[in-house]
């Protein structure tokens, strides 16, 4: 359990949940080539059970 810093999630954020594509500003956003609205702080969006 290494909780020591660097952590690459820090920009995980920014990446589209539905393309991968890297979003051009800080979410919550939306993704400009599938259009998708890239969430703020989520990493895993597998606990969503939502459905909008
Ligand atoms: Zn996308």
């Amino acid at each position: 359990m290494s909780d020591e810093g660097g952590d690459p999630a820090c920009w995980l954020h920014r990446v589209c949940p539905e393309c991968g594509l890297f979003a051009v500003e800080d979410p919550p956003t939306v993704c400009e080539r599938c259009g998708v609205e890239v969430p703020a702080g989520g990493e895993a969006p597998a606990d969503t059970h939502g459905r909008g």
